[in-house]
């Protein structure tokens, strides 16, 4: 490695103790990844995937065969009864949009039960910006539930907060851009037994961004009706070139595809184009991918964590996303951070991150990340923004080995930065 990047000794030896000190957590994501390639490889044969699958339509794309075959793939992989995976949705936000407005109707109430959503979706709820088009100008209420202190879920205030209006009880599990743990498959589990104790007619909504093929199961084997996200992320396997998906009952399905298309095209339509083999072998290499991703957060995080900066998770924490936050506590580490790990991408290494405003955010937000898929975040990835206490979130990672480069060159930055 030092052939090629100079990392200075006293940092490669910590390093050489970090990997040393994880092995057993390299191990458990090894078990993990075994159970979800086998899973995948299952599904493939289950449902019979051609070579005929693996070409696309054009136009209306009626009686796309691929795509036909790719989401009754999706669908037993996420444990769902049916699934939408397109080229059509734009991103995750695009896709968690659909189901919403697919599923909710005017006097409905959505309410987020793991705290306030992500930063996009201030938008679509309407609590930011010029509210056209958002849910509150279609009549839809929204109410979410803090979570508690520790970051984790209120089940009382859930169970005391849903009303006669709830229709949607929404739960995000990954962290997004805040300091709080993400939310494991047993705790989605006792989340969904709360809400549909009270009233087994709200609709649970998964958020499921950041957290696909992380645990051994997914949100819909555990009662999850509905969830939604995108295909530069995990799922995509770092092939899929764009697209979201959503997958649940069939039913709610249908109405979020007719949100996508139109009323009674629904599914029928949407022509593939070319991608249905990069959705396919994306989806294949996923598992393996996310596997890469695991062991480079598990190595940032304590190395980081060595180093005396406060990272979560833990090292030893449980995960449920792939994302590692570390706070670097000032702007110069956190764009520093960022610099170097753009520094050491495989693509525009040459470009310098600088902290920007971007739509659907609030704070200036720096982003980092080389990839070959624009905004790809199955691929080495950070950002943060920037407000106190100055938290990178680094996230992907195609290749341990790559990500173990740029973490540590990222580290060196840091160390020497104010
Ligand atoms: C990434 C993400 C989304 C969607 O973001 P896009 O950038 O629109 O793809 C939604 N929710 C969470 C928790 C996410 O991590």
């Amino acid at each position: 490695m030092n052939k090629y990047f100079s990392i200075p000794e006293s940092l490669l030896t910590v390093a050489e103790e970090v990997e040393a000190q994880i092995r057993p957590q390299f191990k458990a994501v090894e078990s993990i990844r075994q159970h979800n390639v086998a899973k995948v490889l299952k599904a493939f044969i289950d449902a019979r995937v051609g070579e005929e699958h693996l070409h696309g339509t054009t136009g209306y794309g009626h009686g796309d065969m691929g795509r036909d075959k790719l989401e009754e793939v999706f669908a037993r992989i996420a444990g769902a009864e049916d699934a939408l995976v397109r080229v059509q949705m734009v991103s995750g936000t695009h896709a968690i949009s659909t189901a919403l407005f697919g599923i909710l109707r005017p006097g409905d109430e959505l309410l987020y039960v793991t705290g306030k959503p992500y930063d996009t979706f201030d938008e679509v709820i309407g609590l930011r910006g010029e509210g056209q088009g958002s849910l509150k100008e279609w009549g839809i209420d929204y109410r979410h539930i803090d979570l508690k202190e520790n970051g984790k879920v209120d089940l009382e205030a859930i169970e005391k907060g849903i009303g006669s209006k709830t229709k949607v009880a929404a739960i995000q599990r990954s962290r997004g851009y805040h300091w709080r743990p993400s939310i494991t498959m047993a705790e989605l589990q006792k989340i969904i037994s709360v809400v549909k104790k009270k009233n087994p007619e709200i609709i649970c909504f998964v958020d499921n961004c950041y957290c696909e093929f992380v645990e051994m199961q997914e949100p819909c084997e555990v009662g999850a009706d509905l969830i939604a996200g995108s295909l530069i992320k995990n799922p995509g396997g770092g092939i899929a070139p764009m697209g979201g998906y959503i997958a649940g009952k069939k039913e709610l399905v249908k109405k979020a595809a007719y949100r996508l298309t139109a009323p009674g095209i629904g599914k029928d339509g949407g022509a593939s184009l070319e991608v249905n083999r990069l959705f396919f072998q994306g989806l294949f290499n996923a598992p393996q991918m996310v596997g890469e991703a695991m062991k480079a957060a598990i190595f940032a995080s304590t190395l980081l964590e060595k180093l005396g900066f406060t990272v979560s998770p833990t090292p030893g924490e449980m995960r449920a996303d792939i994302i590692q936050a570390i706070q670097l506590g000032s702007p110069e580490k956190l764009v520093a951070f960022c610099r170097a790990l753009q520094a050491h991408s495989p693509v525009q290494a040459y470009v310098r991150p600088e902290p920007e405003h971007i739509p659907g955010y609030k704070d200036k937000v720096v982003m980092a990340g080389g990839t070959f898929i624009e905004g790809s975040t199955i691929e080495l990835s950070a950002d943060g923004p920037l407000r106190d206490p100055y938290v990178a979130y680094l996230q992907g990672g195609l290749s341990y080995a790559h990500a173990k480069i740029s973490i540590l060159k990222a580290v060196e930055k840091i160390l020497d930065s104010k």
